[in-house]
């Protein structure tokens, strides 16, 4: 199937499965995951009519862009991102939604300010507690929150999350549903500069759940491209 029909197809079951759970579809944005496919693909995807697209690493986003490959499309960094980079990152996208450590907030933050901008950001959540998974633990962001106006050239939009790879679509409904609660809890304490609109989570074998439980974006890469080589 083309890129143009797997677009149809998604945007269809986005629809159902947000009309099952009671929720407008248009709440519901979809980020294509881009990695590993070229800027034609990527040209392809934003003309089915994608939000946004999402990159993994820094060096395909340079590449790609200098091919113009975004045009029409607001563009999310979304790998993990390593603190001697995040200068080729800040200020050249959208959002960034992979923030999973003090360290890297600390280090848009400080390049933003050099740059006189503010950056929008979602954190990371290591929503499974995976060893060796960046993010932060559920019990890290309130508290992270609190002190969220140490760093004034960022502005935070939300929540993102990668739970494991699900053997079948509803073993990660858990997850999602805790990271919703998450929201909940950060809406309820009313920080200044912080909103939590976006959830991001779900991605090609669980997107209907993640949309059952309250995602407003999903990131989708192999339904959208067919299988990547390797990832
Ligand atoms: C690759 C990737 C996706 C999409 O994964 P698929 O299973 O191919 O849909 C989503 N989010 C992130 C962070 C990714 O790296």
């Amino acid at each position: 199937m083309s890129i143009a029909e797997n677009v149809a197809r998604i945007r269809r079951e986005m629809d159902a499965a947000a009309l099952a759970a009671g929720r407008n579809p248009r709440e519901i944005q979809l980020c294509a995951a881009t990695k590993m496919n070229d800027a034609d693909a990527v040209r392809q995807a934003i003309a089915a009519g994608v939000d946004c697209c999402g990159e993994n690493r820094v060096q395909e986003l340079v590449r790609k862009r200098s091919q113009d490959a975004y045009r029409g499309a607001p563009v999310h960094f979304i790998g993990h991102l390593q603190t001697n980079k995040v200068r080729q990152v800040v200020g050249a996208v959208d959002l960034i939604q992979s923030v999973g450590s003090r360290k890297l907030l600390a280090a848009i933050d400080a390049e933003a300010r050099k740059q006189r901008l503010v950056q929008n950001i979602l954190l990371e959540i290591n929503i499974a507690g995976e060893p060796g998974k960046t993010g932060f633990a559920p019990e890290e962001v309130l508290p992270l929150l609190e002190q969220i106006g140490n760093f004034p050239n960022i502005c935070m939009k939300g929540l993102m999350a990668i739970p494991p790879i699900p053997q079948n679509p509803g073993d990660n409904l858990y997850f999602f549903q805790k990271i919703s609660q998450i929201s909940v809890d950060i809406k309820r304490k009313k920080y200044d500069n912080v909103t939590v609109d976006c959830l991001s989570m779900g991605m090609s074998a669980d997107f209907s759940e993640a949309i059952r439980s309250g995602a407003t974006m999903i990131r989708i890469g192999t339904a959208i491209f067919g299988p990547r080589n390797h990832t």
